[in-house]
């Protein structure tokens, strides 16, 4: 999408937009730490003009067969499926993960799509015949109209394939804000519904920040708004959007537990851990940011965490032999630096410090960090630090495990480890969190369930993609008709009589 150095624009009515704003933001390469692009930021005047053209093409794309609908995205899917690897590039050189990580993305993003493809069965209504004397009714679900999806930075392809797949299936229009950090992934997936034959105006890219994102849920032809992002942004795009009259679910951030019993196989919880705390630089919202090690096994299991975590290779994304890359920003890797520090200070163990690779080449690296013997008090505990540190709290007993979980802020996700079916299964119905995995550390739901977590990380009341994303994405009617049988209102007709 363009050449390095060229001006990010927008993308509206299938083709390229500079808007008309001379507002910039920067597009850094973290693994060099320079900046590669500039990308146009719009303002009130360009979002009514994108608003303006998905409002346009609503009427007609709303009447579009559902068969023909789907058809573009089957078609889409062909072109993605052939293409992936550029998109994958484009992923890793503006947001640092490793291409196998940007290639995972793209592969659970594209099962929305293939959900979505379904649509003519996904919008199947209920129908009650004879409710009364000749009365039948019937109900449907149909399109509300401009949708907005507000995406954040640390999957620019899957998070925004969370929502327009469903939005477009169901006959609305899309404006996607993307990241400010990594938005070039949204202009190639535009051009790729273009090819598939996407009509003008249903699916647009505006490019923006704050005052981009405002504009867009005042805007008064916005009729729902999807948000994934951290919990302040969320919250209060949930109360201006809703106050505003809007349909709004907002995702917020997570700190998800990783609860260890004492039967399980060490091995494999300490490669889940790993994996799950240091992959795409802990920088995933499903990421494993505590170990909960219950009763005896902790000392093993920190050992066992240890040298995995000291033999990660860690590089440039786009280098095929790195396993994490660097960080999104300079100022986001001084953050969870500091959070290391005050860890230290406050008393937890380190066991592995990855602040040696800070900087190598100037990009925005800092090694794995394994921290032990963390408390809830500590500000380790308590905050997303959204880095690659791992924190290690120790506890007696199971029920002081889930203690932790249900005080936490946050409920993202929630894994066990252990051999016990009885202890998975009382975990899993007593668990406060709304992902919840059984020896699997990231319980991400496939496409055809839905994805969201409670409390602080879920605004609203829906999650996202699956039924609750078909849902979100149309506005219920209910028929109720009544038609007298001819054969009661005697022969004119032509039917038979009763006589
Ligand atoms: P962010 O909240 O900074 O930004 C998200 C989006 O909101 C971006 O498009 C950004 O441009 C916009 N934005 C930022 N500040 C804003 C403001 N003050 N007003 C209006 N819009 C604003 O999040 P991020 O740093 O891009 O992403 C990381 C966060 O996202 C983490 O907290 C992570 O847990 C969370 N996340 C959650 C999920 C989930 O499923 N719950 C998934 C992915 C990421």
């Amino acid at each position: 999408m363009g050449k390095s150095g060229e001006i990010i624009g927008h993308w509206v009515n299938n083709q390229v937009w500079g808007g008309e704003s001379r507002s910039r933001g920067d597009i850094f390469d973290p693994a060099t730490g320079k900046i590669s692009r500039p990308v146009a930021l719009a303002d009130k005047a360009d979002v009514s003009t994108v608003v303006a053209a998905a409002a346009a093409a609503f009427p007609d794309w709303s009447n579009t067969p559902l068969g023909r609908r789907a058809r573009v995205l089957f078609a889409f899917r062909e072109i993605a499926e052939r293409n992936s690897d550029d998109l994958a590039q484009i992923i890793s050189a503006e947001h640092g993960k490793v291409v196998s990580d940007a290639r995972g993305e793209i592969a659970r993003g594209m099962e929305v799509v293939e959900f979505a493809c379904g649509i003519p069965h996904l919008l199947a209504g209920r129908y009650s015949e004879q409710v009364s004397t000749n009365t039948d009714v019937h109900s449907i679900r149909q399109a509300l109209g401009v949708c907005v999806g507000i995406t954040p930075f640390n999957f620019p392809v899957m998070v925004p394939m969370w929502m327009w797949p469903v939005a477009i299936a169901c006959g609305n229009t899309f404006v996607l804000k993307p990241s400010d950090r990594d938005p070039s992934a949204s202009m190639l997936v535009a051009q790729w519904l273009a090819d598939a034959g996407l009509p003008d105006g249903v699916f647009n890219v505006v490019n923006g920040d704050k005052e981009t994102v405002n504009a867009l849920i005042d805007h008064p032809d916005v009729r729902a708004v999807s948000f994934v992002g951290s919990t302040p942004v969320a919250r209060s795009i949930y109360s201006q959007a809703a106050s505003n009259g809007k349909r709004v679910q907002a995702l917020g951030g997570a700190k998800n537990h990783m609860v260890v019993l004492p039967d399980a196989n060490i091995d494999t919880a300490a490669d889940a851990a790993v994996s799950a705390g240091y992959g795409s630089a802990g920088e995933r919202c499903m990421a494993i940011s505590v170990v909960v090690a219950v009763g005896n096994i902790a000392d093993d299991l920190v050992a066992a965490i240890r040298t995995r975590t000291e033999a990660l290779t860690i590089g440039a994304g786009t280098d095929p032999q790195a396993e994490m890359g660097p960080l999104i920003t300079s100022a986001h890797r001084d953050r969870v630096c500091a959070l290391v520090e005050s860890g230290l200070a406050e008393g937890a163990k380190l066991v592995v410090d990855g602040r040696a690779l800070v900087e190598p080449e100037g990009g925005f690296f800092l090694g794995p960090c394994l921290f032990d013997e963390v408390t809830p008090s500590m500000s380790i505990y308590q905050e997303e630090i959204f880095g690659p540190v791992l924190c290690v709290v120790r506890v007696e007993t199971y029920e002081q495990a889930t203690d932790l979980i249900s005080k936490n802020p946050y409920a993202n996700g929630a894994a066990i480890f252990t051999a016990d079916g009885g202890a998975a299964r009382r975990f899993e119905r007593e668990v406060d969190a709304g992902m919840v995995g059984i020896n699997v550390a990231i319980p991400v739901p496939m496409a055809y369930y839905s994805f969201g977590g409670w409390k602080q990380s879920l605004f609203g009341d829906t999650h996202v993609h699956g039924p609750e994303g078909v849902h979100f994405y149309t506005r219920g009617k209910v028929v109720t008709s009544q038609w007298a049988d001819p054969a009661e209102r005697g022969p004119n007709l032509g039917f038979p009589t009763n006589q």
